[in-house]
């Protein structure tokens, strides 16, 4: 459902983030991209929804390429989740996550039933958190809420550039159980870039091992931790 056929990426400045890439992301999948810092993974995701445009090959999503796409359209069928998530300070976590779904005109019950829906997910009870600001959620709460506000308005797509990196080993741990549960639940494509081996393998229907922008190995965790 996202398709990837022979996409280079040069910057302005010369450098070749992206050489020859060719991928193909079932619909419904976690795929995880791994590599070392530099090697082109934040600049693929950055493709998928248009922040960066291929300087060769076409980016397909559903068999229509990216650039037929209205970006407008694109964007809101992608939701994005980063390493700094930047929660409104002055909003609640409701609010906070009902910032696509209105402007999606979503009703205002509808967008209420479906954030506690996914806060129950993640294993956070709307009564005691819906109407809290970002100041007083732990580091992974904020990061759980991040993640709902990306899933809000029903994205078709989930795209998340290392959205655990910032926390400690233990709520990362927890975190990564609830996405997993929550993938199970909501069946979103998905894309996770990390470099960390050990939640690519956690995370990962499949593993994307990149390195200089070019693809290492595309398999299922099981397949390349036994045959490394
Ligand atoms: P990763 O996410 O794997 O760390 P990036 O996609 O961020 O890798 O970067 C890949 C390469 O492209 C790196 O060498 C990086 O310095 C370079 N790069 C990223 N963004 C830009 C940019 N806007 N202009 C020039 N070079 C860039
Ligand atoms: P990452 O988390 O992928 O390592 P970086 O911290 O390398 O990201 O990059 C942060 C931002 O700076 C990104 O938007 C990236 O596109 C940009 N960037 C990275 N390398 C360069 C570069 N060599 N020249 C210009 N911009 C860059």
């Amino acid at each position: 459902m996202i398709e990837f056929k022979g996409v280079q990426k040069t910057y302005p400045d010369g450098t070749e983030a992206i050489k020859n890439f060719n991928l193909k992301v079932q619909e419904g999948e976690m795929l995880t991209l791994i590599g070392p810092s530099g090697c082109g993974k934040t600049t693929t995701m950055k493709m998928i929804n248009r922040l960066v445009e291929p300087s060769a090959g076409e980016i397909y999503i559903d068999g229509k390429d990216l650039k037929d796409y209205n970006i407008h359209e694109l964007r809101w069928n992608i939701g994005y989740v980063l390493q700094q998530i930047a929660l409104f300070p002055h909003m609640t976590v409701e609010e906070n996550i009902a910032v696509v779904p209105e402007m999606k005109k979503w009703k205002k019950q509808q967008i209420r039933d479906r954030a506690k829906e996914l806060m129950q997910m993640v294993g956070m009870e709307p009564s005691i958190y819906m109407k809290k600001k970002p100041s007083e959620l732990s580091g992974g709460q904020a990061q759980r809420v991040g993640v709902i506000r990306a899933l809000a308005a029903d994205p078709q797509i989930l795209l998340m550039d290392e959205p655990f990196s910032a926390l400690d080993p233990i709520s990362r741990e927890g975190l990564q159980k609830d996405i997993r549960k929550l993938q199970q639940q909501i069946k979103k494509t998905i894309v996770f870039v990390t470099h960390d081996i050990d939640e690519a393998t956690a995370l990962g229907d499949r593993i994307c091992l990149m390195n200089a922008g070019e693809i290492i190995q595309v398999d299922t965790p099981q397949k390349l931790i036994l045959e490394p």
